[in-house]
């Protein structure tokens, strides 16, 4: 079993890229952007902070084949390092199938989920001193603080009331309802991705500049605001070279990263008018992912990082959250994916964050001027104060 996943799991390594409108070739890999026009430029007024590693150490090249078995053979017995203290456990465990919400609700010391619309839709509340999370009957998207989340299942309509999966109680609602606010740092480590690099450009802009130059502008510009309020940073990269999405795994796995996140912009060519920001986490065992974008979505799979659900959730809301806020950028929520393969390794929490879609003309404009890849990473740097 162990084996046949572990078979899999590398396999999307070595597959898997991140970005939406990345063209692949016929082996399924990334193939190199075709109009990359972006000069890498020193960030304006950037000094990189003495924690910045100019590049990973060949050690940690060399420790990928070591450290890769070790995921999958010890994965069911990942520890948790650095999270947040656990839940306090339902007075009933939650079955993973359809369950009451009005059961769970009382269960919990709630009060009971409020109908708030009938007609076209039908919307419920549930509500804690956390915040208010409005459910739509057969849709999956859900929002959380008037902030779009996207879930497993589509809640039901059982007999008059409304029930939602076990799986989407215990991986979305209780965490956002019943769990304080997390506390990710500072003084704590976290490795910062810059998406693609090198002859992998990632996507392209709609006026040819490559996604590669855009992401590490915005990682260089986090890093420094993170190291300036107390946090190590590391970047996976600093210059335009290619990395593996194993080796920047391995990255986060050799500094003991406390946190990972990696960062994107996305595309939607050749339609041009999609825009908005999606932050994504690694899709919980048993629930089938927000997109797959054909890949293979297996449901029964477990990774390393599905240790981190929780955690993987809230950073994402409040990563979120802030961009929104301080973008004004469209809210395409936060989504679930499997075929991220930076994220399906990590043993800490982690999320990619798509920043923008580089294909819509208004968006990537707004992409492409320095001052809004300095509040793209404020709000980052923010949320983790
Ligand atoms: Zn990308």
């Amino acid at each position: 079993m162990f084996t046949f996943i572990r078979i899999i799991f590398l396999g999307v390594l070595v597959l898997l890229a991140g970005c939406a409108g990345a063209p692949r070739d016929n082996s399924g890999g990334l193939i190199a952007e075709q109009n990359a026009q972006f000069v890498e430029r020193p960030t304006e007024g950037f000094t990189p902070p003495s924690v910045f590693q100019t590049s990973p150490p060949k050690t940690i090249f060399q420790i990928t084949n070591a450290v890769l078995p070790t995921w999958h053979t010890n994965f069911s017995a990942a520890t948790k390092t650095n999270s947040s203290a656990p839940a306090k456990p339902p007075h009933r465990p939650v079955p993973p199938t359809f369950t009451s919400l009005n059961n769970w609700a009382v269960d919990n010391q709630l009060n009971p989920p409020q109908r708030l619309t009938g007609s076209p839709v039908v919307t419920y509340s549930i509500s804690s001193r956390n915040g208010i999370c409005v459910l739509e009957i057969g849709s999956r998207e859900a929002t959380w603080r008037g902030m779009s989340v996207h879930l497993g299942f589509t809640p039901e309509m059982i007999d008059g009331q409304i029930f939602v999966h076990g799986l989407d109680i215990i991986k979305t609602l209780s965490p956002l309802l019943l769990d304080p606010s997390p506390n990710f740092g500072p003084h704590k480590t976290i490795v910062i991705d810059p998406g693609h690099g090198g002859i992998n450009g990632g996507t392209v802009s709609i006026d040819g500049r490559a996604e590669k130059g855009f992401t590490l502008d915005w990682a260089r510009r986090l890093g420094s605001l993170l190291s300036a309020n107390g946090w190590t940073v590391y970047l996976t990269r600093t210059n335009d070279t290619d990395i593996s999405l194993s080796n920047r795994v391995a990255v986060a796995e050799a500094h003991h990263a406390d946190l990972f996140v990696s960062l994107h912009f996305n595309s939607s060519a050749p339609d041009h008018r999609q825009s908005g920001l999606e932050t994504y986490c690694l899709t919980p065992t048993g629930m089938p992912s927000t997109l797959t974008r054909g890949y293979t979505d297996s449901w029964t799979d477990a990774y390393p990082n599905n240790a981190y659900d929780l955690e993987n959730l809230q950073l994402a809301v409040r990563l979120h959250a802030a961009l929104l806020s301080a973008s004004g950028a469209e809210d395409r929520g936060i989504r679930r994916a499997r075929f991220m393969g930076v994220l399906l390794g990590q043993r800490r929490p982690a999320v990619l964050i798509e920043g923008g879609y580089l294909s819509n003309a208004r968006e990537a404009d707004k992409i492409e001027s320095g001052p809004y890849r300095q509040q793209l990473a404020e709000a980052v740097a923010n949320a983790l104060r």
